[in-house]
C-alpha cells in the first residue's frame, strides 16, 4: 500500500504500481470536461466513429518513442509525414494535376506553430527588409500576434465589416506597405467561422509582390467536404493564384490526437526559409523543419492512422452529420426571443450574441454548463459585441433536439436572473486601472474576491472544474467556481491590454508547483 500522503505526487519515494497509477489518472480525467458526448462546443473535436479511440492509442503508442529529429533513421515518420503532408496538399488544391503541382509541406505541433512558422519563413524570405510587418485582419486567429511578438514582426490590423465580419481586399490593399512580408486571411475565422474573401485579398498581395498566408487551421478539413456536398463554398485554397501557404490542422476537424497541424507552401522555394540548420558547434549538425528537435512519432501515426481508417468517404459522412448539426443549433438560436445569429452559418461554427440587454450572455453560458452543454464565451471587441462560439463536430448530430429545449430553458433562467451587476468599484477599476498598476496584493485580491482558481484559458473564462489536487495558491481556491459571468463581466469590462494581464496574473496564480 502506498501511504496517501503520497497521493499525487509525481515523483513518489517509492513506485506505484501500474494499475493504480492507472486507475489515479482515470480519476484525475474525472473532474475534466466531457471529451466525448457532443456536449462541449470547443477545445475537443469528436466524431463519435466507435473504435477510433483505440486506433489512434495504438497507433500512438507504437510510435510514442521514435524521434522525428532525424527523418534518415526514422524512415517511418518520414513516410507518414508525407503521405499526411501529399494528402492535406491534394484536399487543398495542389499536388499532380492541379495549378499547385510543387506544393510541399512539414507536420507541425499545431496550428500555432504552423503560424508562427509561416511568419517566419515569410519574414526570412526577405532578409533586405529592417523592420518586416504582416497584415492580419483582426478577426484572424491569435496565433498572428503571438508569431508577430515571438518574432518581432510588427502586427499591421486589417478592420473587418461589423456586419459580414470579413475584410475587405481594399483595406488589406491599405495596410500593406513597403516592408510586409506577409498579408493573411482565415478559412474560416475560428471566432465566427466566417471565410475571408480569399481570391481578392490573395489578388491584391500578389500584386503588391507580397505572401497570401490562408489561415485554414480550422476548415481546412472541412470546406472541402462541406463543398462536394454541396455546400456554396468559395475558393480558398491553392486553386486560388497569389495563396503562397496554407495551414490546416489535423487536431481539429481530420479528428486526429492532439499534436498535429500542416503547414503547406505552393512550392520548396517558399518554404526554405522556414528551416533552422545549423552546424557551427561541435554536436550533431541540425536541421529542422520546425519549432521543435526532438517531436514524438506519437501524434504523426495516430493521425496517420487516423486519417486511413475514416478515408474520403468516412471524412464525407462526417461533415454531413456536422453540416445537419450546424443548421439544427442555428435553427434553435434563430427561433430563441432574444438572441441573434453573429453570421449565417457557413461551415461548422454557431456564433450568436445577445439582442436584448435584460439578457446577459456570460449569464446564459453558465447557465447552459448547468445543463450539461459548455460553450465558449468570446468578449465584446471594438464594434463586435460579446458573443458565444459552438464549434460543431459529427457529435453532436445525435444531441441537437435536445439543445433548443435546454436553450430556451437556460435564456429563461438568464433573464430571470438579470444581467451581472459588477460591484461599482470593480467596474471602476476595470475602466481606469492600467496594466502596471497592477499590483501582486491588488490582483490576489480580484481572484479571491471572484472566487477564482481553475483553468482560465480560451480567453474569457468558461467555467468547468478545476484541476484536482492543485493548490491554486494565494487566493486561489484550487476549481473555477460553476459561475463564471462576474469573471467574465470584469474582464468585458476592461480594455484588451488589461484583459492580457488580468489573465496572465489569474493564470499564474494556478501555475504553482504541488510538493
Ligand atoms: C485553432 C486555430 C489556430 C491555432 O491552433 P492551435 O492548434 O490551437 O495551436 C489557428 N487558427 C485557427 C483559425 C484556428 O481555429
Amino acid at each position: 500500500m502506498i501511504d496517501d500522503q503520497d497521493t499525487g505526487r509525481a515523483l513518489p519515494e517509492r513506485g506505484v504500481p501500474a494499475d493504480r497509477v492507472l486507475r489515479e489518472l482515470r480519476g484525475l480525467r474525472e473532474g475534466d470536461r466531457p471529451t466525448h458526448g457532443g456536449r462541449l462546443f470547443a477545445y475537443v473535436y469528436d466524431p463519435a466513429v466507435p473504435g477510433l479511440d483505440e486506433l489512434a492509442a495504438a497507433a500512438h503508442a507504437g510510435s510514442a518513442h521514435v524521434n522525428g529529429l532525424d527523418p534518415t533513421a526514422f524512415p517511418s515518420l518520414l513516410a507518414m509525414e508525407n503521405a499526411l503532408v501529399g494528402a492535406a496538399a491534394r484536399l487543398l488544391g495542389g499536388g499532380p494535376g492541379t495549378t499547385a503541382p510543387d506544393v510541399v509541406g512539414s507536420v507541425t505541433s499545431g496550428g500555432t506553430e504552423s503560424l508562427i512558422l509561416a511568419v517566419k519563413a515569410a519574414r526570412d524570405a526577405r532578409p533586405d527588409v529592417a523592420a518586416p510587418r504582416i497584415a492580419v485582419p483582426v478577426t484572424a486567429h491569435a496565433a498572428f500576434a503571438k508569431a508577430a511578438r515571438y518574432l518581432r514582426v510588427a502586427l499591421d490590423p486589417v478592420p473587418v465589416d461589423p456586419a459580414t465580419l470579413r475584410p475587405s481586399a481594399a483595406d488589406v490593399a491599405a495596410a500593406i506597405r513597403p516592408d510586409t512580408v506577409l498579408v493573411a486571411c482565415s478559412a474560416p475565422s475560428y471566432a465566427h467561422g466566417v471565410v475571408d474573401p480569399v481570391a481578392e485579398i490573395a489578388g491584391v498581395a500578389a500584386t503588391a509582390g507580397v505572401r497570401c498566408h490562408v489561415d485554414a487551421c480550422f476548415g481546412g478539413w472541412t470546406l472541402p467536404w462541406l463543398r462536394r456536398l454541396g455546400a456554396p463554398v468559395p475558393p480558398f485554397d491553392f486553386a486560388v493564384d497569389g495563396v503562397t501557404s496554407i495551414s490546416v490542422d489535423l487536431h481539429k476537424y481530420a479528428y486526429a490526437p492532439k499534436g498535429v497541424s500542416v503547414l503547406l507552401h505552393r512550392d520548396p522555394g517558399l518554404r526554405a526559409p522556414q528551416y533552422f540548420a545549423y552546424a557551427d558547434w561541435p554536436g550533431y549538425t541540425m536541421v529542422n523543419p520546425v519549432i521543435a528537435s526532438t517531436r514524438s512519432g506519437g501524434p504523426i501515426a495516430a493521425a496517420y492512422a487516423t486519417l486511413r481508417h475514416l478515408g474520403e468517404d468516412g471524412y464525407l459522412r462526417l461533415a454531413a452529420a456536422t453540416r445537419d448539426a450546424v443548421a439544427g443549433l442555428a435553427d434553435a438560436v434563430r427561433g430563441t426571443d432574444g438572441l441573434r445569429l453573429m453570421a449565417e452559418p457557413e461551415s461548422t461554427v454557431v456564433c450568436f450574441t445577445s439582442a436584448d440587454p435584460g439578457l446577459d450572455l456570460f449569464v446564459l453560458v453558465d447557465e447552459l454548463t448547468v445543463r450539461g452543454w459548455h460553450t465558449q464565451p468570446q468578449l465584446a471587441y471594438g464594434e463586435l459585441p460579446a458573443s458565444v462560439h459552438l464549434t460543431v463536430t459529427a457529435s453532436v448530430a445525435p444531441r441537437v433536439a435536445e439543445f433548443g429545449p435546454d436553450l430556451a430553458d437556460a435564456v429563461a433562467a438568464a433573464r430571470a436572473a438579470g444581467p451581472v451587476e459588477l460591484p461599482a468599484e470593480l467596474t471602476a477599476l476595470a475602466a481606469t486601472l492600467t496594466p502596471d498598476a497592477l499590483t501582486p496584493e491588488l490582483v490576489a485580491g480580484l481572484a479571491a474576491g471572484l472566487g477564482l482558481g481553475g483553468p482560465v484559458s480560451g480567453g474569457p473564462v468558461s467555467g468547468g472544474p478545476g484541476v484536482p489536487g492543485a493548490d491554486g495558491g494565494a487566493g486561489a481556491g484550487g476549481a473555477v467556481p460553476d459561475r463564471t459571468a462576474m469573471v467574465n463581466a470584469l474582464l468585458n469590462a476592461a480594455p484588451p491590454a488589461l484583459r492580457e494581464r488580468l489573465l496572465v496574473e489569474f493564470v499564474g496564480l494556478l501555475q504553482r508547483p504541488t510538493y
